[in-house]
């Protein structure tokens, strides 16, 4: 197994009409390991002139590719996904460090998603009904255009490929721009799609900044529709810009997302979830339950529980197969975290667990971005680590003394991706989740699945991702009026 020995990857080119294409530009943004903070690799800071020349290969491309049949098309896809399929452990591994996931979630969900996205993608096309009869009209479903594709970090090489693979195979071509933090697996995207003998300009990836490449992405006249996921506040500028053009555009945005553990709960149980769910991804998830809404009576067993769960967690190096909890993507979201952890004490919650002290133990030398996993009790949504993202190893414990207050609480911020209901009596359980706001809701611990849709309400976003829902996003409608003397 590839572990200390993983070389220096260095990205010096974009991917543009099927080719390696030197930037217009020298500068380069370095990649951090998160784990020593030290530099494994670098991406291109590409500008406008490299966007131009990627949008005018994927518009080329499209009149092409969307005629293509939906067999064809799915063959391509299919074998993107074997090209991945085949550099598993190396992609794990690139995310290991660039993300600082721990090497479960690196082999698991960071990886198979998406390889599953470009086949579940390919079984959708093949079976899809493009044509639909309403009355005496023909609706039919087209393909968009070029789309633009901008991405976060927290599961750099998931978030590409999700918008990749329906975008395509719906018939779009694609310019993507990566996060700059992490782009190192989307350079061995490019490769396989490359040796799946893709058509050239079908997927296009140039590197570089949100404010430089992903802007001229979103203003540019030839890109019809925009998918981005990230911040609120980058996805609100997105919306405005593309606005001014009428795009389309689809947003994955941030969370705040709550489990709300009913009186009859297996309290135990539910805790632990709640705290195991937080801690997927080292706390770097938009849809994480990063607040836990209890009943007061309970609440100093609960605060137990998840002391006790929390303080029992392996924190590590994710290049370590022990540890369950690795650091965070980078120094800056490493202060992030520590702020917020301020923050909630001089606030006044109650400091349950954790807390801005570093980790102590020799492997984890004070250059990795590690924080301690945190519990703070006795949260309320007027403070910060109540009602704002963290995007780390915090939970936040608020508490409520009847159902009614229990889902306002919940309700209570700005977002509304994720939220979960705990509780004995399935009946109840249901009827609390139909209350919450929120675009996905998970009912005593079920599993999620990337053929149903993910999104948000409110601040959380616009659209849906994954299935036939995140298909149809990339789908233009049309109403064909057929006079009925011309119809078979
Ligand atoms: P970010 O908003 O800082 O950056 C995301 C991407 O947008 C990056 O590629 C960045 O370069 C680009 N960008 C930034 N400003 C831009 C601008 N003005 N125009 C065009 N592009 C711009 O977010 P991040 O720190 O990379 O990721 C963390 C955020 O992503 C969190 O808020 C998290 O909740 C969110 N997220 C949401 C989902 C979801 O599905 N809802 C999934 C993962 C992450």
């Amino acid at each position: 197994m590839i572990t200390s020995e993983l070389k220096q990857r260095d990205i010096t080119q974009n991917f543009i009409n099927g080719a390696w294409v030197t930037p217009s530009t020298e500068e380069t943004a370095p990649v951090f390991d998160s784990n020593t903070g030290s530099v494994i690799g670098s991406s291109p800071l590409s500008a406008e002139a490299d966007v131009d020349a990627a949008v005018s290969a994927a518009k080329l491309a499209q009149k092409e590719w969307r005629t293509l049949s939906p067999s064809a098309r799915a063959d391509y896809l299919r074998a993107i996904a074997r090209e991945l399929e085949a550099r598993h452990e190396e992609l794990s591994q690139l995310i290991m460090r660039e993300v600082g996931a721990n090497q479960e979630i690196s082999r698991g969900s960071q990886t198979l998603t998406p390889i599953a996205s470009f086949n579940i993608a390919a079984d959708i096309l093949e079976s899809y009904n493009f044509v639909e009869n309403i009355g005496d009209n023909l609706v039919m479903r087209e393909p968009i255009g070029v789309v633009g594709a901008i991405t976060a970090w927290n599961f750099p090489l998931h978030l590409v490929t999700v918008k990749a693979a329906f975008a395509i195979a719906a018939g779009n071509t694609i310019v993507i721009k990566p996060s700059e933090v992490a782009p190192l697996t989307a350079a061995v995207l490019a490769e396989a799609v490359q040796s799946a003998k893709l058509p050239n300009g079908v997927i296009n990836i140039v590197f570089g900044s949100g404010p430089d490449v992903g802007e001229a992405i979103v203003t540019h006249p030839d890109v019809a529709m925009l998918t981005f996921t990230g911040s609120t506040k980058a996805g609100m500028r997105i919306g405005a810009l593309a606005a001014q053009k009428v795009a389309k555009v689809a947003l994955e945005l941030g969370g705040k997302s709550p489990l709300v553990i009913l009186p009859d709960a297996p309290l135990q149980e539910a805790v632990e979830f709640g705290v195991g769910d937080l801690l997927l991804n080292n706390g770097q998830r938009c849809d994480g339950l990063t607040r836990m809404i209890v009943p007061k009576s309970l609440l100093p067993e609960v605060e137990r529980i998840a002391r006790e769960t929390m303080d029992a967690v392996l924190v590590g190096p994710s290049t370590e197969s022990t540890s369950e909890v690795g650091p965070l993507v980078s120094k800056t979201q490493q202060d992030r975290v520590l702020g917020y952890i301020d923050k909630g004490i001089s606030e006044g919650a109650k400091l349950v667990t954790g807390g801005t002290d570093p980790i102590e133990t020799a492997e984890q030398n004070s250059q990795g971005y590690f924080v301690r996993p945190t519990v703070f009790s006795e949260v309320t949504n007027d403070m910060a680590i109540g009602r704002e993202e963290i995007f780390g190893p915090v939970l936040s414990i608020q508490s409520y003394s009847n159902v009614d207050q229990a889902v306002e609480i919940a309700n209570g911020t700005e977002y509304g991706l994720h939220a979960a209901v705990f509780g004995s009596d399935i009946d109840a359980a249901l009827s609390i989740a139909a209350r919450l706001e929120a675009g996905m809701v998970t009912v005593n611990g079920g599993e999620s699945d990337i053929r149903a849709p993910f999104g948000g309400y409110k601040h959380s976003g616009i659209g849906r991702e994954f299935g036939r829902y995140g298909f149809e996003e990339f789908l233009e409608i049309k109403a064909v009026r057929v006079p009925k003397n011309f119809r078979n």
